[in-house]
């Protein structure tokens, strides 16, 4: 049992271990990187964790197969060993491998000198899926680093004339397979993209950040914490704004502020045809044409390269009360949830565990909660607010036959409860997230909140139909014709214009 804690300890917390390791600056022959032997246990760790992590948590909803399996290998020699991983054909997507010229890599160079790397193991590295199970079949051709929107910009004009496929990258926290690189080409890791203080701007009376790119969330949120702001998106820790713009995101408290969707004013873009475009201004209200900010959020590296966003923040709570409470059913727990939404009482975050959750909760911290199906609540406000609004959810919940509910405002307490939440099992992957009145169990998208990538392609027809997917080509056709930027995701290829 302490085994598997540590275990699902390390896996959880692996990505803030990758990200700073990855910190190390990188050299263009791979040198800095190719003897980080630390780093390179972190990614052995990582792979034997995650598996599994997740399997722990799902029960036996999700096996896996740590044995390295026969793929085409399209890329290098030993390719197949560094990146391969699962044995499902559905999660694979047959990659192709045009040859990059030197003249091309000649051309980065002058543009990024020494923020760029054509190591093997950096490439096999960023061409592995670090937190999916999604197989990867190739490896980027090269890793840039760019420091600007302008170089961003020349990377892009370089891709174009040579076809030479871009895949961005930000935390590769992305658990649909966004990042991996099915045709080589170009990973542009936007880690060194988050300004020499972090932040742009700040406009503290306004409530909104200007931003790079590459800057985490968390590291976000302690720059605002000292200004009573913060940013309510959160989801894998190591994500970073730019890709949870790309993923349109969300995390525990959507229910309260929305996803990402709701929470982006602006961005600035390198669009896949090279042009450079801001999507709206920092106005809060604007019936200003086609709403390009919402096209570009949830693209998934798509349609260009994001490298400028300006964020609508929030102030910190004074207050806030956790509570936790159990159900014969899960039927009877989501009801719960959708009445109290109905009801008004604005809660801050809904969580929703089946049975199966809790026993992985229990078994991984020695804890020994009721393993019945459980709902996690959090008030924020004044503390009277915050204490009202939960003794009236109590009496929801005694209404609908739940039982043992308790709530804390000791603020360890809380650390606590939200630990526990948070270590189960690899984040939040089997929680099943309230994040409207109307959802129903069962019902939802075929993506949750994870998006598409590779993983998700083929239910995306079902949920939205052939016309959509054409006009979403049609769209990518114009902003990216060429098809560079992130070729082989979101769009499934058998959809013809
Ligand atoms: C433990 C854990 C918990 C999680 N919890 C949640 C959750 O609660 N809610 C949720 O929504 N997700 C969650 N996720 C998934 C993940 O954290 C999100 O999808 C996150 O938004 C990805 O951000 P990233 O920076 O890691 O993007 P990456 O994984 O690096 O990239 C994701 C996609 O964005 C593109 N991209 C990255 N940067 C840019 C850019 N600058 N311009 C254009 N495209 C770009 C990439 O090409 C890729 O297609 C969780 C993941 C983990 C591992």
């Amino acid at each position: 049992m302490g085994l598997l804690s540590s275990a699902l300890f390390v896996a959880s917390s692996r990505t803030f271990l990758f990200r700073f390791l990855r910190r190390a600056r990188p050299s263009f022959d791979g040198r800095a990187l190719r003897s980080d032997a630390a780093r390179d246990r972190s990614v052995a760790w990582s792979r034997v964790l995650l598996p599994l992590a997740v399997a722990a948590s799902a029960g036996s909803a999700l096996a896996f197969d740590l044995s390295r399996v026969s793929a085409p290998c399209l890329c290098d020699p030993g390719l197949e060993s560094c990146v391969t991983r699962g044995d499902s054909s559905d999660r694979v997507v047959k990659g192709s491998r045009t040859e990059v010229i030197d003249e091309f890599i000649r051309e980065l160079k002058d543009v990024l000198q020494d923020n760029m790397t054509v190591d093997y193991e950096e490439r096999c590295f960023h061409g592995t899926p670090q937190n999916s199970y999604h197989r990867a079949v190739n490896v980027p051709d090269v890793i840039v680093f760019p420091r600007s929107q302008d170089d961003v910009h020349k990377i892009v004009v370089a891709c174009n004339k040579y076809k030479v496929p871009i895949v961005p990258y930000g935390g590769a926290t992305s658990v649909e397979g966004q990042t991996l690189a099915p045709h080589g080409g170009v990973c542009i890791d936007m880690s060194l993209m988050k300004g020499c203080l972090k932040i742009k701007s700040l406009n503290v009376e306004d409530m909104d950040v200007v931003v790079e790119p590459g800057v985490g969330w968390i590291e976000l949120n302690e720059y605002l914490k000292p200004f009573g702001l913060f940013f309510p998106l959160d989801p894998g820790p190591g994500a970073t704004i730019g890709g949870m713009c790309a993923t349109r995101c969300s995390g525990s408290l959507a229910v309260r502020y929305g996803t990402m969707r709701d929470n982006v004013i602006n961005l600035q873009v390198v669009l896949g045809n090279g042009e450079i475009i801001k999507t709206g201004s920092r106005a809060r209200k604007s019936a200003a044409g086609y709403d390009l900010t919402r096209l570009l959020i949830g693209s998934e590296g798509t349609l260009g390269v994001i490298t400028e966003v300006t964020l609508h923040l929030q102030k910190l709570p004074q207050h806030s009360v956790v509570a936790m409470c159990n159900f014969k059913t899960v039927r009877e727990a989501a009801d719960v949830a959708i009445a109290t939404m109905h009801s008004g009482i604005q809660v801050s975050r809904v969580e929703l565990l089946d049975e199966v959750q809790v026993k992985a909760i229990n078994f991984a911290n020695e804890k020994n909660l009721p393993e019945l199906p459980t709902l996690m609540f959090e008030f924020i406000g004044t503390e009277a607010y915050a204490r009202e609004q939960t003794l009236k959810v109590q009496k929801i919940v005694s209404d609908h036959n739940g039982s043992d509910f308790v709530y804390v405002e000791d603020a360890n307490a809380k650390i606590e409860f939200w630990r526990v939440m948070d270590d189960r099992i690899f984040g939040k992957w089997e929680v099943y997230r309230v994040t409207s009145p109307n959802c129903k169990l069962g019902t939802g998208t075929c993506s949750g909140e994870h998006g598409i990538g590779t993983g998700k392609m083929k239910y995306l027809e079902e949920e939205l139909g052939i016309g959509a997917l054409r006009t979403m080509k049609r769209i990518k056709s114009v902003l990216d014709p060429n098809n560079i930027m992130n070729p082989g995701k979101l769009i499934p290829p058998h959809v013809c214009i």
